[in-house]
């Protein structure tokens, strides 16, 4: 299987598009944002440099993000292949990962550039809820995405949370960071040749199909 990276500003879909993915193919799913939410579940130190960062809408170094993803893709289930959901997010991290990848002679796979407007990304990040057991993500006003019982996990059976990232004043902030320092990943990976194009939709469906074309040509 090709490996993935998701290229799209914040709440575009990616989480959600890598599980449903995941479903279909059996993907590895890497989002440098849930390991980075666990670092700070464990108090670790990474957890303890990255949170007041992470609540301000700011990124986490390059160093670290490195250091996370070189330890997570040599692990056995990224054999047959994974998803990137929220990395590289940097050029330089782009260039640090084509050196790691060619040191452990790994294939970059497709970059999927997620088409999304600022408006309808704002809307969804503010009414995302998220299963904080098994991280599934709902929203609550997308009817094929809130829960069966209102704020509570279809699965788990808990009380769903927002982000505190999802606030809409933190929102704009990691938009921004988005478009000067992720954008430029966009002509970076097409003039490699790798990038595709597709929409978000209102469907997550529709958007699921658009993917799987893609993953399949
Ligand atoms: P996400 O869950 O992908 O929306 O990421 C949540 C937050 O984690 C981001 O707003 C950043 O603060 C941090 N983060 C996640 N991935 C990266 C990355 N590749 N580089 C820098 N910061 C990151």
């Amino acid at each position: 299987m090709k490996n993935i990276i998701f290229l799209a500003p914040p709440a575009a879909g990616k989480g959600t598009l890598s599980e449903m993915l995941v479903e279909k193919y059996g993907y590895a799913h890497i989002s440098t944002g849930d390991l980075l939410r666990e670092e700070i579940k464990n108090k670790t130190e990474i957890g303890k440099q990255a949170e007041g960062l992470m609540k301000e809408g700011k990124f986490v170094s390059d160093e670290v993000i490195i250091k996370l993803i070189s330890n997570r893709i040599t692990k056995s289930d990224c054999e047959n292949g994974y998803i990137l959901d929220g990395f590289p997010r940097t050029l330089n991290q782009a260039k640090e990962y084509d050196e790691l990848l060619s040191k452990l002679g790994k294939d970059l796979g497709v970059v999927i550039y997620i088409n999304i407007d600022k408006e309808m990304a704002m809307k969804r990040a503010c009414s995302r809820i998220t299963c904080p057991k098994c991280g599934r993500i709902y929203n609550k006003y997308s009817n094929e995405m809130k829960p069966k019982v209102e704020n509570i996990c279809d699965d788990c059976k808990v009380t769903l949370q927002q982000r505190s990232d999802d606030s809409e004043q933190t929102f704009v902030k990691r938009f921004d960071e988005y478009v000067s320092k992720t954008m430029p990943l966009y002509d970076y990976y097409k003039n490699k040749g790798v990038l595709e194009i597709i929409n978000a939709y209102e469907s997550k469906y529709e958007t699921f199909n658009e993917a799987v074309k893609v993953i399949e040509r």
